[in-house]
């Protein structure tokens, strides 16, 4: 494949753009898209399977996207939604408030949007701590909750993320996060204890403020949280006056097959935080939760200066309102399935694939070199990504050996036949050796 183009592109990027905010995978500088289907700079095209890390929910190009940004652009591109008032801002925090499965009473919920999932992921922490005038706050090791001071405090995931950069946020800890593939059917109950023994000895629960979970655990490796987990977790909160931030940044926007990824675990938390995804493309972010928490805060504490940019409420208005089309839901459901299916097949004849996981959309794969110990086969998961780029599919691995497989939702049936077809053949070259150890280094990954 001709890579040529690529690779001028990214020896100007490299010279240009400070190293930190890239982990490299393929030599991919892109050209164009629609949908699923994405090209790069020399021609060659992929069926993407990321959807630029969750925050692409509806493809490339979305007509009706395109349609939103550009009536937008064509009255006004934004103005400071601080000094004056924005009808597009005011009508997406409607619809969004009306979705969120927030808990929240009589006077109802309001929306604070931010720029990026960190920012708003800070803002909960801000109004946690102001609502419950508590300081402590308990994360999950594993918890990627974003790059802003607040958010790296609570993201346990990285030494790269959290080193060298002076004190983080203090009086934050992190539990074990549930995971049943490794540690079998009690994790859930191992991870409760832990925290009711904290709660017991060490940690007064009357001081922590929040706790903080992903619906699925998603950078940390597409965990999903044992049935009962965060129920249990929930009244444990209530039982102490605790709140509970849902980070739905990655999981939220139909991507598990649901608005939210907190509603498959029929819990309402306190405070919602959105991102990725929920600006139709364009950078945008939503903390959610009940007017009593959102009215404890005054101004400017969480302000900034481009937050509800109209063009990008437009867009993420534009975008919800086609997610809520009547049959959208039952057809990612239905596809999604199918996807799922095509891998749960493929698991039962490739030995390498030690686990399929996830809902809808949000599919994690563990690859290990010993199925029977559940062995991690990192250098396995960069070799099978790797492949993948050169026969035409976009995939990455984290967690170490962890396939991630979040396409646009739009992706169509054929398009998922064919990736499903190509992803089977990576796992044949890999499984007889076809694939060099090069690869494995060419791929920086997590
Ligand atoms: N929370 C979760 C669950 C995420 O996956 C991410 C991004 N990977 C973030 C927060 C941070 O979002 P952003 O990069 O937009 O700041």
């Amino acid at each position: 494949m001709n890579t040529e183009q690529n690779r001028a592109w990214i020896a100007r990027d490299e010279a240009a753009i400070a190293p930190f905010a890239r982990v490299s995978y393929f030599p991919v500088a892109l050209k164009g898209g629609q949908g699923a289907i994405l090209e790069d700079m020399d021609g060659n095209t992929y069926i993407d399977l990321l959807s630029s890390a969750g925050s692409l929910n509806l493809g490339q190009s979305h007509p009706a996207i395109l349609e939103a940004i550009n009536a937008q652009i064509n009255a006004y591109v934004q103005y400071t939604n601080a000094y004056f008032y924005n009808p597009v801002a005011a009508e997406f925090a409607e619809a969004l408030a009306a979705i969120a499965p927030v808990a929240c009473g009589e006077k109802g919920k309001k929306v604070a949007f931010g720029l990026s999932g960190s920012d708003s992921i800070d803002g909960a922490i801000k109004l946690a701590r102001a609502f419950t005038g508590r300081g402590k706050l308990i994360s999950f090791e594993g918890a990627y909750h974003g790059s802003t001071f607040g958010a790296i405090s609570v993201s346990f995931v990285s030494h790269n993320m959290r080193g060298k950069l002076g004190t983080l946020l203090p009086e934050v800890y992190a539990f074990p996060f549930p995971n049943t593939y490794h540690d079998g059917e009690s994790a859930g109950d191992t991870a409760l204890q832990n925290l009711r023994r904290a709660f017991d000895t060490w940690l007064p629960p009357g001081e922590v403020a929040a706790v903080l979970i992903e619906s699925l655990q998603g950078d940390g490796g597409l965990v999903v949280p044992p049935t009962g987990f965060f129920e249990e977790l929930s009244a444990l909160c209530r039982e102490h006056g605790i709140l509970l931030i849902a980070d739905e940044i990655q999981q939220g926007c139909m991507r598990t097959g649901k608005w939210f990824g907190i509603e498959h675990f029929g819990i309402q938390p306190d405070i919602m935080v959105t991102g990725k995804s929920v600006g139709g493309g364009l950078p945008l972010s939503a903390i959610i939760a009940r007017s009593e928490i959102m009215d404890c805060l005054g101004p400017p504490a969480h302000l900034f200066t481009m937050g509800a940019n109209a063009t990008c409420c437009a867009a993420g208005l534009a975008s919800l309102r086609v997610m809520a089309q009547p049959g959208f839901q039952e057809d990612v459901v239905r596809r999604s399935d199918k996807m799922r299916a095509r891998l749960n097949d493929m698991a039962a004849r490739h030995p390498c694939i030690g686990e399929v996981r996830g809902l809808g959309f949000s599919i994690g794969i563990e690859i290990v070199s010993d199925r029977a110990a559940k062995t991690p086969d990192i250098a396995g998961a960069k070799k099978i990504c790797y492949r993948g780029w050169e026969t035409g599919i976009l995939m990455i691995c984290f967690a170490g050996n962890v396939l991630r497989i979040q396409p646009p939702l739009v992706i169509t049936d054929a398009e998922i036949d064919r990736a499903m077809d190509i992803l089977e053949g990576c796992l044949k070259d890999f499984e007889r050796g076809a694939i060099p150890d090069s690869a494995a280094q060419t791929v920086m990954g997590w």
